[in-house]
């Protein structure tokens, strides 16, 4: 067996956190392969809350949730996920993980990438929201144009969050080449060690 891919690794440590009942978010739905994962993950009595800017990417996603028979626990919000606080409060204030899958759509227009500021300011939006255990999990891909500095401005944030708040880990293949894709994961810390 050979070690887990990016994106195997990423849904791992939503795996491992995520529970019946719990309310997550997926930041960039695209073709709604994580929406699934999230939504199978918190099963019927919790929620998973979806952004995208593109009407396409909502679209696939709804056709993949209502081929799972998922929909019913999903709700897609067609707009940045900068807005996350503004859409995702009227229905809960904790949120036990987020997925952040950057980049383009795969499979759409290349040019329709995430940014460093929105990408940021949903990161920092997501964490205020974040049940303690719980965590925000960035596939992060930085051959793209602009992938460098989202990399970066992703890199500089996660590094200076204090350690007495969250656990933050890197996940990379350090021999790979071509600007290959990494995972970021904040995981908020228990109170009693904070
Ligand atoms: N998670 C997806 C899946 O499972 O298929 C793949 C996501 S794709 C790599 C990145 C997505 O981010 C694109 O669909 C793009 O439209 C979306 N995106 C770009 N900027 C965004 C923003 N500000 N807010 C929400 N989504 C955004």
């Amino acid at each position: 067996m050979r070690l887990p891919t990016v994106l195997q690794f990423a849904h791992s440590l939503l795996e491992q956190t995520v529970q019946t009942g719990d309310d997550a978010i997926d930041a960039t739905v695209g073709n709604g392969h994580d929406t699934v994962f999230l939504a199978s993950l918190v099963g019927k009595s919790g929620r998973v809350f979806g952004f995208d800017i593109q009407k396409t990417a909502i679209e696939n996603t709804k056709k993949r949730l209502h081929a799972h028979g998922l929909i019913d626990r999903v709700t897609l919000f067609q707009t940045s996920h900068e807005c996350v606080k503004k859409f995702v409060s009227p229905y809960t204030k904790k949120i036990k993980a987020a997925i952040f899958n950057l980049g383009y759509l795969p499979g759409g227009d290349k040019s329709i990438v995430t940014k460093p500021s929105s990408t940021l300011k949903a990161v920092k939006a997501i964490y205020a929201m974040l049940e303690e255990g719980g965590r925000i999990v960035l596939v992060v891909y930085p051959g793209h144009e602009g992938g460098r500095e989202e990399k970066d401005e992703l890199l500089a944030y996660a590094r200076t969050i204090d350690q007495r708040e969250a656990h933050v880990l890197k996940y990379e293949y350090i021999n790979q080449v071509n600007d290959p894709p990494f995972v970021i994961c904040i995981e908020k810390r228990m109170g009693e060690h904070r």
